[in-house]
């Protein structure tokens, strides 16, 4: 017998068909002696459906008041879904995040799990019980709701796995398992049957919407065995772990890219020492995130610098770099958008000088030109027009190593086509 928590997202409890394949499943697990606790999402497009409500009475409704109805949306999947299970003659109990004992901090929208007290689902267990706990939500020490965050539930499933110590964390999702890149672009994209906490967390980082990072976060930190896979099939899907096996001969695992940049330059700053430190801690104080930073060379005692934010912080980053004209003197502040980032991951490239070369040459082979690079230990990012992006991440793909025959079935039936 194992103690299995199996996640089903939102698309997987989308309608009431898939509603009752999901009690099927979470049946059959009960039926070979496991154990199961099963964390389920809002059903298809509720939360965004319930933003859009929530717009249109207040454009900047409280947060305490937003959470108050986004976990509504979760409170539906569970009840729904336990009534399905006790329809094929299985005993389930439904719990929301706070019945469940899941207390977080008080920030509401994104708040952080605090701790899990899991007695009454241990007890539901003992009762013969499979437990279907609300996803995404939980309650601070004052007794307020709170919820994790767009995505939240992928955490709530692997915090849950650590907390009652699972055996596995199964991420259920409407495709297949985490794939070397984007499928709907690279036809020959391989499902990846291992990938190790670090690079799952680059890819996730970078965007690969299969895992929410922090869920990849906790995981790792906390040593939960995840696996990804369809809850439209029975096929093995992605298991994430410490350590993940690299096919002989090949560095990169899987090549992410994000639309979400905006480039800012700085031009004509003077070089006098603390100026990095002011421009970028203004940044920090107006809570604007940058990510790739680069300083060109110095040329008569003024410096060029460009960094990357993501759209929505652009405008902010511009009028806060203008604002401190009074501290640092610099010419103008340029911008640009119609970005993209480009990013191959794998934790095979520490011992791989060739790797980053190979990217710029495949790039600047298509005529492209790269306008920043950034890199970690397992990971190369490079800064590139947007408008050939599909060309660029299908030419990387083929040069390193990762095309497979195209695949018969990528995922769910209505979601992926
Ligand atoms: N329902 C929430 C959302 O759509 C949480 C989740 O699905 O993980 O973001
Ligand atoms: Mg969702």
């Amino acid at each position: 017998m194992s103690l299995i928590v199996m996640k089903f997202g939102g698309s997987s409890v989308g309608t009431t068909e898939r509603m009752q394949r999901v009690a099927r499943r979470i049946a059959d697990y009960h039926e070979a002696g496991h154990q199961v606790a099963v964390v389920v999402s809002a059903m298809g497009d509720t939360t965004d459906d319930l933003i859009d409500q929530s717009k249109q009475l207040n454009p900047n409704p409280p947060a305490r008041e937003m959470d108050m109805l986004l976990t509504t949306g979760e409170q539906i999947s569970v009840a729904l879904l336990s009534m399905a299970i006790h329809q094929i003659g299985h005993k389930a109990m439904s719990l929301t995040g706070w019945q469940a004992g899941f207390r977080t901090d008080a920030v509401h929208g994104k708040a952080r799990i605090t701790d899990i007290a899991p007695e009454r689902i241990f007890k539901a267990f003992e009762q013969g019980y499979t437990v279907i706990v609300a996803g995404f939500q939980g309650m601070t020490d004052d007794g307020e709701i709170t919820t994790l965050g767009r995505g939240g539930s992928d955490t709530t499933a692997v915090a849950l796995a650590a907390a009652i110590n699972a055996d596995v964390c199964e991420i259920y999702t409407d495709v297949d398992g985490v794939y070397s890149t984007d499928p709907r672009v690279v036809k020959c994209a391989r499902k990846l049957n291992e990938i190790s906490y670090d690079e799952m967390l680059e890819l996730a980082n970078l965007g690969a919407a299969v895992l929410h990072p922090r869920a990849v976060e906790y995981a790792k930190h906390n040593n939960v065995r995840l696996v990804v896979r369809s809850s439209f099939t029975q096929n093995e899907g992605t298991s994430v772990k410490e350590e993940a096996v690299m096919e002989q001969g090949v560095a990169v695992r899987g090549i992410a890219y994000d639309k979400d940049v905006a480039r800012i330059s700085i031009l004509g700053v003077e070089d006098v020492p603390g100026v990095l430190a002011t421009v970028f801690g203004a940044l920090a104080a107006g809570e604007v995130n940058v990510d790739i930073i680069v300083q060109s060379g110095v040329l008569n005692g003024k410096a060029d610098f460009s960094f990357t934010v993501s759209l929505s912080d652009k405008d902010k980053a511009i009028s806060v770099v203008e604002g401190i004209r009074g501290e640092v003197s610099f010419d103008e502040v340029t911008s640009e958008e119609d970005l993209v980032k480009v990013s191959i991951v794998g934790a095979g490239m520490v011992s791989n000088p060739g790797v980053a070369a190979k990217m710029f040459e495949v790039i600047s082979g298509l005529g492209i030109s790269i306008k920043l690079v950034s890199t970690s230990e397992i990971r190369v990012s490079c800064v590139i027009a947007a408008d050939r992006i599909h060309d660029v991440v299908r030419a990387l793909h083929t040069a390193y190593g990762l095309d497979v025959e195209e695949q018969a079935f990528i995922g769910g039936p209505k979601d992926r086509r």
